[in-house]
């Protein structure tokens, strides 16, 4: 197993944002996780990676306790994210900001500015370099987060909502992306609420309603699941 977060609970106070939800990730998955907003996605994503700390639950990365390991020390393990609000640093180019993620493996500014390059190209982004990462909108920002967090070398990738406010267009070369990166061999995890997103992509979706799993199975089966159905119509 590659990645095991057991009964994970996230609370704010005295609410649950995230209450006892579990999930494993085998090498090569391709896991979709929905729901309706507010349902704990982003925060279940924190918890896994370190940077909210847990209420309860534990997270194991290969089979060792990774729970008590700060962000950049999961990275270095191979977990990377995107966040939700494009976190581009801006007064920086856009080769600089992904540069950023390269900077995990490597000390070596030279070596990171050729492993930066290399992304960029890989995500189809390399004339934008040199451009300031402000003069980007939000398509330019969202493949961006994408870039900086493969220029890390990640084994699992957990993409929250990396495709929100784009056109279909940018949607469908994003998806594109996203079987690429999968075929080089990253195991995913995709929040999103494009459902087009999720049925192209995942192999199987867990859905959360009010900080729990309320089901889990193919996007099929999830998408014609009544409690599915009736968490989204709020009911
Ligand atoms: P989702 O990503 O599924 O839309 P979130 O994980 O962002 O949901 O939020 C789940 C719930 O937790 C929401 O009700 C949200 O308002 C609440 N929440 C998230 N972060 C915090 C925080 N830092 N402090 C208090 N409440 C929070
Ligand atoms: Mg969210």
């Amino acid at each position: 197993m590659l990645l095991e977060a057991r009964d994970i609970t996230k609370a704010f106070g005295s609410f649950k944002a995230v209450d006892a939800a579990s999930v494993t990730l085998q090498q090569g998955d391709v896991l979709g996780l929905i729901g309706p907003n507010g349902a704990g996605k982003s925060t279940f994503f924190n918890c896994l990676t370190g940077d909210l700390a847990l209420t309860a639950g534990k997270v194991f990365l290969e089979g060792h306790d990774i729970t008590n390991r700060p962000p950049e020390a999961r990275a270095r393990l191979g977990l990377a994210r995107t966040f939700q609000v494009p976190q581009t640093f801006e007064g920086m180019t856009v080769l600089e900001n992904v540069m950023i993620g390269a900077f995990l493996r490597t000390s070596h500014r030279a070596e990171a500015e050729t492993k930066a390059r290399a992304v960029l190209a890989r995500v189809g982004m390399e004339r934008l370099a040199d451009a300031p990462a402000r003069s980007l909108g939000t398509p330019g920002r969202k493949r961006l987060e994408i870039a900086r967090a493969l220029a890390t070398e990640p084994r699992i990738l957990l993409l929250d909502e990396a495709m929100a406010g784009l056109t279909q267009r940018e949607v469908q070369l994003a998806i594109d992306l996203v079987r690429d990166i999968h075929r080089s061999g990253i195991t995913l995890v995709i929040v999103e609420h494009i459902m087009e997103v999720i049925m192209s992509l995942a192999s199987r979706v867990m859905v959360f309603h009010q900080g729990r799993e309320i089901a889990h199975g193919t996007p099929q089966e999830v998408t014609s699941n009544p409690a599915v159905i009736a968490a989204y119509l709020g009911t």
